[in-house]
């Protein structure tokens, strides 16, 4: 890897200039184009609707699975999961069978676009929703030479400049640590995020926020048009201060149940144990995560582990035929159509269709939790996200081609002009 700091910097196989101005990505997580659609509609994001008239707004795919850390770790290498490694939030280690969670920095296997910059002397700003993803954004940071930032909204007001490069930023942006199922959990970022260009001036920002709102509310509701008339004021401020700024999101959101409101659920472990017996086949979601509340860690999609003498072939054909059920690869297509890391899923991945979700045993999960009928993602069907640039760019392509992790590319290109 050479790094010119004249010229610009070079990772993971993609080239990236200096940029003059601060180059801003931001993710909003959930972010199914049509809440933007219908916000502005209802003459809620006058800013975006100048940027979409003026500047440029396509639709590009994310990643598959399309969960929260898989792309957020896409956006900040530049590559997909086959590359950076990160492919979900669990693995299972085939040495011990037991889950593990892919959050630790050790499982990232290439240097992110913000180290890359970093050590070619610019200044980084990195402000999460959850403290989930916060070590793994800012792998390869040193945060004691005052050029970076990385902490969350979540836990905002623990952190120490040594391990954040900002001493209790709760504190510092005069902002109180929301609740972490909030929309205000996503505010704080873009609260920071305007005090930071002003103050910080960094060179290279990425916001990054929760969808916990979208988890809650379809297009057009109440809430979720507040939640984006709310973005378009800190859009304003971004976008006025100079900033080149692309937003766009780490998957789409769709409704998952019965028109009862209950979640349209395929208990898959359930059906397996049926057809092969106990402990024949271990299925893995990938949604999985300490913060289960808002999606009862129903996804649409999942890995299954098969033992020795279980027919693939037989399980293929057993799981095609369940209605709900739309892909079912075995491990080499999958890693070959997704562009996953073939060491770190099972034998089988499994995608559920658009209205439907993927459950390991019905006793294990808690669905009393869910307070509104369930809306979830990581199918296909949540795959096309915005891609919105307040710059115009020419020639810049559309889905399936333009992906959510090629906005570096294109913002750095347009902050360098
Ligand atoms: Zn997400």
């Amino acid at each position: 890897m050479s790094n010119d700091s004249q010229t610009g910097i070079s990772v993971n196989g993609r080239s990236y200039p200096m940029p003059k101005v601060t180059a801003v990505a931001i993710c909003i997580d959930g972010c199914e184009p049509a809440y933007i659609d219908a916000a502005i509609d209802a003459g809620l994001m006058p800013t975006m609707k100048r940027i979409r008239e003026t500047g440029t707004m396509h639709m590009a795919h994310c990643v598959i699975p399309s969960f929260t850390n898989p792309n957020n770790l896409s956006i900040a290498t530049g590559r997909p999961p086959s590359v950076h490694g990160i492919c979900g939030n669990f693995l299972l280690d085939p040495e011990t069978g037991e889950e593990v969670m892919m959050n630790d920095p050790r499982f990232l296997r290439v240097p992110t676009i913000f180290k890359t910059y970093y050590d070619a002397g610019s200044k980084i700003a990195i402000v999460t929703a959850k403290d989930k993803l916060r070590a793994l954004l800012g792998e390869g940071l040193k945060f004691d030479e005052g050029r970076a930032m990385c902490f969350s909204a979540e836990k905002s007001d623990t952190t120490t400049m040594a391990e954040h490069g900002i001493d209790n930023a709760s504190e510092a942006l005069n902002l109180e640590v929301p609740d972490v199922y909030s929309a205000e959990l996503s505010e704080f970022v873009f609260n920071a995020g305007v005090q930071l260009m002003k103050s910080f001036q960094p060179d290279i920002m990425y916001l990054t926020t929760t969808d916990y709102v979208q988890h809650k509310s379809a297009p057009g509701a109440p809430q979720a048009n507040a939640f984006y008339e709310m973005f378009d004021r800190y859009l304003t401020e971004l976008d006025a201060l100079g900033a080149a700024i692309i937003i766009t999101a780490d998957h789409g959101m769709k409704p998952k149940h019965k028109a009862d409101g209950t979640p349209d659920v395929i208990y898959l472990q359930d059906v397996l144990d049926e057809a092969y017996g106990a402990e024949k086949a271990r299925v893995i979601l990938p949604i999985t995560d300490p913060y289960v509340v808002h999606h009862g860690a129903l996804g649409s999609f999942a890995t299954a582990y098969l033992s020795e003498g279980v027919d693939a072939d037989t399980v293929i054909s057993q799981l095609k035929g369940i209605q709900g059920v739309d892909v079912v690869l075995t491990k080499a297509q999958a890693a070959e159509t997704y562009e996953l890391p073939e060491d770190r899923i099972g034998d089988l991945v499994i995608i559920s269709t658009e209205n439907t979700v993927l459950g390991t045993s019905r006793d294990r999960h808690d669905l009393t939790a869910l307070e509104v009928p369930l809306r979830s993602h990581g199918g296909l069907s949540e795959q096309v996200v915005p891609f919105i640039m307040n710059r115009r760019v020419e020639n810049l392509p559309e889905a399936p081609e333009l992906r959510n992790f090629d906005a570096y590319y294109y913002v750095a290109q347009a902050a360098a002009l």
